[in-house]
């Protein structure tokens, strides 16, 4: 997808404030500071659509950006922020789950890993999660710059094994940063949402 047109059309906490209308949804999901924001700023090739380095963990809402009218890239708040009290995780927890479990458009979901550390005990509850919920899937390994590429396949096959991924599931290396990575993606996302 060569994307021109991208636009933030919506902040949540809740079903009342999620966009109108049926496109496809395709849902991002994440420990806070793996580099959500800037994988979404290089899909819409944007600078600043998603706001990049916030204080990790502030932001509990959801934001919505429709893509070239065809469909909405969901931004769920980030987990894992060591500083986040239990009222807070609890906030969390019922912010993601009540989008999760009842968006009707909702397609996939891409959940994030960052390429240079094993996914933690959370990104596999989390993973655990997405497999319950029985839809498509695919993880993005962020800032895939930070390493050499030869070690690449290896990381890859770390974050699999430790995801226990099944053999179908994409892993794909990504880097805002070096621009890589972006038909990879593309090509999942439109596979997952029909478009
Ligand atoms: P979020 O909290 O998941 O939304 O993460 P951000 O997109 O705000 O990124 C967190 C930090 O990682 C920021 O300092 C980014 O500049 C950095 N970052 C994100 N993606 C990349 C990448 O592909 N390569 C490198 N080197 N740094 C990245």
């Amino acid at each position: 997808m060569n994307v021109k047109n991208a636009e933030h059309i919506a902040t949540a906490v809740s079903p009342e404030g999620y966009p109108n209308g049926n496109l496809p949804e395709i849902a991002m999901v994440g420990r806070s500071n793996v580099g959500k924001s800037s994988l979404i700023n290089f899909l819409t090739k944007s600078k600043s659509l998603a706001k990049v380095g916030n204080t990790p963990g502030k932001t509990r809402v959801i934001n919505f950006f429709n893509v070239e009218n065809k469909l909405i890239l969901v931004d769920l708040p980030g987990y894992g922020y060591a500083k986040v009290s239990e009222s807070e995780r609890k906030r969390w927890e019922k912010i993601v789950e009540t989008y999760l479990n009842n968006r009707s458009q909702l397609c996939g979901i891409i959940m994030l890993v960052d390429i240079r550390h094993l996914p933690t005990e959370l990104d596999e509850i989390m993973y655990r999660w997405i497999i319950t919920m029985g839809k498509p899937h695919i993880i993005v390994a962020t800032k895939a710059d930070k390493v050499s590429r030869s070690h690449h396949q290896r990381l890859i096959n770390e974050i699999r094994r430790t995801l226990d991924l099944a053999p179908g599931v994409p892993v794909i290396p990504v880097s805002a940063t070096r621009k890589m990575g972006y038909s990879e993606v593309w090509s999942e996302i439109k596979k997952i949402c029909m478009i």
